[in-house]
């Protein structure tokens, strides 16, 4: 099945994707006033398992809540929705896509009153990492953050990011990773670790970067296997001269960065640690997964 034949879900009815429309009126095209989620589905032990699916939804709620969007749905319908659209695609590997937006209403900045929000969520192949870059690292390059200072929310209005991503596209790189005054944030869609004298450290979940789900899971796995952690400010200079840099997120997991701006990272090779990340991570979904079998025991079928 190609991604493009996928069944959405839209407002509460299943139908094709191609099929789905929502009115030009919704806040989410007039206004980018909506929030979403992107949850991994990777099939682990013969098990297609979303990886930390309740901390996607905790994440989506306060996202929502952020924006003062009334959540639709409750975690156990969430989680039944996403199990479902799991379910009704072949692909082992997905990327589930969740949004709600206020809306649709006549065009005007407030707030409408008495207005439902517009569900949507759908589910696409999730590729895999290409063994190249995991092998070898990827090329990032810095660009100033001129982003607005609600990164932590997790909106559909990404023009900041759309643009830094075509940034690093034209400038050969796999990802554009910014500084705000002279300290790194974070890249146009994942977070960023560093790695010198081997500790791990990435700048604070505030209000200039989005709680990352798999950040969090790099620090808990790192902690657990007792690795030196730190969070706090990381200077231009401090990641310039870094042992070794990683990127984050749902769609590429761990990423070793072996230039940045056109210069090797230490010695321009994947580091030792990462290595050794990338190892965890993978036991650590495999934990994950078969806590997602128990628990999709417990939820009934229908979101
Ligand atoms: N930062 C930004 C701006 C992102 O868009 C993303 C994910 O798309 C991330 C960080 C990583 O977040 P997560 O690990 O939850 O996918």
């Amino acid at each position: 099945m190609e991604w493009d034949q996928a069944t959405c879900h839209l407002n509460g009815q299943w139908l094709p994707l191609a099929e789905a429309r929502v009115s030009v009126l919704d806040r989410g095209f007039i206004f980018g006033d909506g929030v979403y989620e992107v949850v991994p589905v990777d099939t682990v032990d013969g098990v297609r398992a979303p990886f930390r699916a309740a901390e996607h939804c905790a994440r989506f709620a306060r996202s929502m809540a952020a924006v003062r969007i009334d959540n639709p749905h409750d975690d156990a319908q969430w989680l039944a929705l996403l199990s479902q659209l799991i379910e009704r695609h072949p692909w082992p590997r997905q990327s589930v896509y969740l949004q709600v937006t206020r809306g649709v209403a006549k065009r005007d900045h407030a707030f409408p009153p008495g207005v439902s929000p517009t569900v949507f969520a759908v589910s696409s192949p999730w590729p895999v990492i290409a063994s190249e870059q995991l092998e070898h690292g990827v090329a990032v390059v810095t660009h100033a953050d001129e982003r607005w200072l609600h990164c932590d929310i997790k909106s559909v209005s990404l023009l900041g990011n759309v643009l830094m991503r075509q940034f690093a596209v034209e400038h050969d790189a796999a990802e554009a990773i910014f500084l705000r005054d002279g300290r790194l944030t974070e890249g146009s869609s994942a977070n960023v670790f560093v790695v010198r004298a081997g500790r791990l450290s990435a700048p604070a979940k505030d209000h200039l970067i989005l709680p990352g789900i798999t950040y969090d899971a790099v620090f808990d796995i790192a902690r657990a296997h007792g690795l030196a952690c730190d969070v706090l400010p990381i200077g231009e200079a401090d990641l310039r001269g870094a042992d070794e840099i990683w990127l984050s997120s749902s769609g590429r997991e761990i990423l070793p960065v072996t230039r940045v701006d056109g210069n090797a990272v230490a010695n321009g090779r994947v580091g030792p640690l990462f290595r050794q990340m990338h190892v965890w991570f993978q036991e650590a979904k495999r934990s994950d997964a078969l806590r997602w079998r128990e628990r999709m025991q417990q939820f009934p079928r229908a979101a």
